[in-house]
């Protein structure tokens, strides 16, 4: 699928996979990028677990993946699902019955690592348990646990050695008539990974979960992720994204549509254009954006707020943007709506004004959109 700009320069055109469901999440073929993340909660501990997954859910996660790492997670894991408002992805390690055990759980997806899922019988048991279940499966090769056999032929793990511990493990899946899968090749070196994403996107159509493992805190994990993530999706890669930091869940959702939208390949709620500011600024940008960013944390529908310190970039700014402020002098500046100077508003009220502005555009917005789909049924 392409995505067509009126500008070329701006499009992109995603590889062609094949489609899988998550649950009733589609992944892969035209479907949106599905964002990720995962819990850090004990899993028994249901509540904890279910508030972080709603706080998640909420911040605009399609999924989320739990760990399952012993039988009593198993078991918090059937109350939790019944919870929880996306599919539930589990991740499996070391134990093939906690595959199993989470599938009959109503797991939506069962995340399982090649490199410690145990011998060919197993996953078979693994995947009869998925298909009895309607559950879909991730092969989840990552870099640091890679078999055995391919470390004594690769001497080390690379691109190729992850490409063809994928490889092995989607062909005892299909072998067994499973096609509802998909792969991730992850990896924390950004060059590796970048590279085994390349290597497996070329060799399959399965859908592809993107993600730099273990990427860091919430800054350093971020950048890399943005370059890791942001050049493979530029060339078309990835179906779903997982940016994993260390940090809060909510943060890695908030991350990862943050590298969508810089993409323009997914939108949600305010992009906000702000300036970095300097002596010029009419007001105080900086935490005037801090505060915009929280109080319009609730709006969803995608649109665009500029903030600009001064007359220098403000206007050009503004004439992209469906609300714009701009600032000027003696403690007031303009707002723009629609890209035209509307009128003056002084720096004090200006914040309440701006959450106004966003909230009317956005339930217009939303107004006709519903109007088309109205129109079109
Ligand atoms: S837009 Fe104005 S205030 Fe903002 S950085 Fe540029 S010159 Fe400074």
């Amino acid at each position: 699928m392409s995505l067509n700009h009126v500008r070329p320069w701006r499009n992109i055109y995603r590889r062609k996979s094949r489609q899988i469901m998550v649950g009733n999440v589609p992944v892969g073929g035209d479907a949106p990028i599905s964002v990720q993340t995962m819990t850090n909660t004990l899993t028994t501990d249901v509540a904890a677990t279910v508030a972080q997954v709603q706080a998640a859910a909420e911040a605009g996660a399609d999924l989320v993946r739990i760990s399952v790492p012993d039988e009593a997670s198993s078991r918090a894991l059937k109350e939790i699902v019944t919870e929880c408002p996306v599919p539930i992805v589990a991740d499996i390690h070391f134990h093939y019955k906690r595959g199993i055990e989470a599938a009959e759980a109503g797991a939506a997806c069962l995340r399982i690592n090649p490199g410690n899922i145990g011998d060919e019988n197993r996953v078979k048991e693994v995947i009869k348990a998925a298909r009895d279940h309607g559950c879909s499966i991730r092969i989840g090769v990552n870099a640091g646990s890679l078999e055995k056999h391919l470390l004594e032929k690769y001497g080390e793990p690379c691109p190729e050695a992850m490409v063809e511990s994928g490889l092995e493990h989607i062909r005892i899946l299909e072998d067994n008539d499973f096609h509802e899968f998909k792969i991730s090749v992850k990896a924390s070196d950004v060059f590796l990974a970048a590279a085994a994403y390349q290597g497996i996107a070329e060799a399959t159509d399965a859908p592809i979960h993107l993600g730099i493992t273990e990427a860091g805190g919430l800054v350093s994990g971020t950048i890399k992720s943005a370059i890791g993530l942001g050049n493979l999706l530029w060339m078309g890669i990835g179906d779903t994204i997982r940016v994993s930091l260390s940090a809060d869940p909510v943060e890695e959702v908030k991350v990862g549509y943050e590298i969508l939208k810089s993409l323009g390949l997914r939108h949600r709620g305010v992009n906000i254009i702000s300036c970095p500011s300097c002596a010029r600024q009419g007001f105080d940008v900086i935490k005037t954006v801090e505060t915009l960013e929280r109080r319009l944390e609730h709006v969803k529908t995608p649109m665009s707020l500029s903030i600009i310190g001064c007359v220098v970039n403000g206007p050009g700014e503004a004439l992209m943007t469906d609300v714009g402020f701009t600032g000027g002098g003696a403690g007031s500046g303009m707002v723009y709506l629609a890209g035209k100077a509307s009128h003056k508003m002084s720096n004090e009220q200006m914040i309440d004004h701006i959450v106004a502005e966003v909230e009317k555009k956005a339930a217009q917005i939303e107004a006709s959109e519903d109007a088309a789909q109205d129109a079109a049924e």
